[in-house]
């Protein structure tokens, strides 16, 4: 019988999504490839984003040659129906690897079922019904991370020695919590993979131009020189100059910033893990030989296996497990608007050193690190009380790396706790001390990270009290942090610093 057409969709371009085995799709079938114009239209991306999904999927369609449809089209609806109407020699039923998100996995499941197949998800270490195991076996305790990433790394037999955690421990954050080092404005690690851009990025450039002045669609941020790989072999590039010469590194200065290097040691693997062109556990296990056969240091392969192994397959699962609703969740009933300072990306408009460079860094690449997604652009939306909803929409627009089941569980749950406690045990906020410390950004601030008030208050130091003190009740309950909570009994200033938070409406920008 002929292999019947199977449907990838632009997250799904690695060659594992084409592997007949495994439950995978026959042997040999034909590709169907959608580009469906309503994405864009939807909702106000990034620029670099789109551009690098559409070269990411124009790339995998060229290397596909005659194997693949390619179908422009405004809806994926329209595209199947495009596309059925020149497949009618071919046989009638389609397969697709269960979508990443709950829009398209209710459109695939919404077509008639005689029509298409949805094949099990790929591009994670388990399965749904291996998570089920585990979840059953937690039933009445608590799902927390460090849980799921100890069972995950029993089952699949990661950086273990006899039944033990590699090193006789499972966790070595407490090596992985340095603040950059004194004096240097960058790491000097070596440089990370970079892209050239070829005459597919020229054609993707030119549409979007295009698509901008027919006032078909608008974007936000900037779309530079390409920073992220989009073929498979560009994946691997990227993959193994990490493992090779920057994993060393990444576990000491993990969650430091530096003003003037932001990518420090992180990887930058997310945007091709996501767009399906890395698989997770090809990730993990070169991170392991590199300790194993090269000797890279135990915290930092610990600490990026944790990342993939732990925070990215827990985060997948949590998107499922939680529920539709989840979305919804606004456990601290935050309504306040994103400001248009903050919709627009525009960093020369603040003052707050902090906020402004890591705006920059997003308007300028759609990517900063994850202590600048969680303490400094995340912190300030929670202490300032802006919708969860919409913060969570703010940061699958405008992150290179940003789909719906990675953005749910990191916004709502991690970053605005706004699912009361479900992923996290407290809410992520700070001071500007703890910037001071993990940073060089407080140094040439026109605040002061100890200044609670006056001209020189730190909007983060005052945010943070503020913060404390609307949810006092809520959070005195939290025996993480009742005894923050009891500091606001000591600020003699309090009366004067929220009076001012209040004039201002939110603080100082
Ligand atoms: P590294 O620091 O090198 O980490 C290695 C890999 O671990 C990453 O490539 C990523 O695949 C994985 N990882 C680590 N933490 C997480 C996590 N919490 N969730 C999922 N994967 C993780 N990550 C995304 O991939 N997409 C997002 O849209 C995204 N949004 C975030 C929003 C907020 C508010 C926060 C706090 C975190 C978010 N993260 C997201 C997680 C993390 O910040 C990014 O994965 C990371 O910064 C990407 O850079 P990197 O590849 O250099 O990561
Ligand atoms: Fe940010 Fe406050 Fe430091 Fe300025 S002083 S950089 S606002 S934390």
């Amino acid at each position: 019988m002929a292999p019947r057409t199977h449907w990838l969709f632009g997250d799904q371009l690695g060659p594992h999504f084409l592997d007949p085995r495994h439950g995978g799709p026959d042997e040999d079938a034909p590709v169907l490839m959608i580009e469906a114009r309503s994405v864009f239209r939807r909702r106000r991306f990034h620029r670099a984003k789109a551009h690098l999904v559409l070269s990411a999927m124009r790339h995998r369609a060229a290397e596909l040659g005659d194997r693949v449809r390619y179908v422009q089209a405004e809806t994926y609806a329209q595209g199947l129906a495009e596309a059925r109407d020149r497949r009618r020699k071919d046989p009638p039923r389609l397969t697709v690897h269960h979508p990443t998100s709950r829009a398209a996995l209710t459109f695939v499941s919404s077509l008639d079922q005689a029509e298409i197949e949805i094949l099990k998800p790929r591009g994670f270490l388990l399965d749904h019904a291996e998570f089920a195991e585990w979840v059953k076996e937690h039933s009445g305790g608590s799902l927390r991370m460090e849980g799921f990433y100890r069972w995950t790394r029993r089952r699949h037999d990661l950086l273990m020695e006899g039944g033990s955690p590699a090193g006789g421990t499972w966790n070595l954050d407490h090596d992985n919590r340095e603040p950059p080092p004194k004096n240097r404005s960058t790491l000097g690690v070596p440089e990370p993979w970079s892209a050239t851009e070829d005459e597919i990025d020229a054609e993707v450039r030119h549409d979007l131009d295009r698509w901008e002045r027919d006032g078909d669609v608008s974007f936000v941020g900037r779309d530079g020189p390409r920073r992220f790989p989009v073929t498979r072999r560009e994946a691997l590039a990227a993959l193994r100059r990490f493992v090779s010469e920057r994993l060393t590194d990444f576990g000491r200065y993990e969650d430091a910033m530096l003003a003037a290097d932001p990518v420090m040691s992180h990887s930058l693997l997310s945007v091709p893990l996501n767009l399906g062109l890395l698989d997770p556990a090809e990730c993990v296990e070169r991170a392991e030989n590199a300790w194993r056969e090269d000797g890279a240091p135990l915290n930092s392969v610990e600490g990026f296996v944790r990342q993939i192994a732990g925070w990215r397959e827990y985060v997948w699962q949590l998107y499922w497990h939680f529920g539709e609703d989840y979305r919804t969740r606004n456990s601290l009933r935050h309504t306040a608007p994103l400001p248009d300072w903050f919709l627009e990306l525009d960093a020369d408009a603040i003052t707050a050193n902090c906020l402004s460079t890591v705006l920059a860094q997003v308007r300028d690449t759609g990517w900063t690190h994850h202590i600048p997604r969680l303490m400094v652009l995340g912190s300030r939306a929670l202490q300032d009380g802006w919708e969860p909803a919409a913060v969570t929409d703010w940061f699958h627009r405008c992150f290179v790396d940003g789909y719906d089941w990675v953005m749910l569980p990191n916004v709502v749950g991690m970053s605005q706790y706004a699912d009361g406690g479900l992923m996290t045990t407290k809410p992520y906020t700070s001071g500007g001390a703890y910037i001071n410390k993990m940073s060089d950004l407080c140094g040439p601030c026109a605040y002061r990270p100890t200044h609670r008030t006056g001209d020189h208050a730190c909007p983060y130091t005052a945010g943070y009290w503020a913060f404390l003190h609307r949810h006092r009740t809520t959070l005195s309950a939290n025996h993480r942090m009742a005894r923050a909570v009891k500091g606001l009994d000591r600020l003699k200033d309090l009366d004067e610093l929220l009076d001012a938070a209040e004039d201002r409406g939110d603080l100082a920008p």
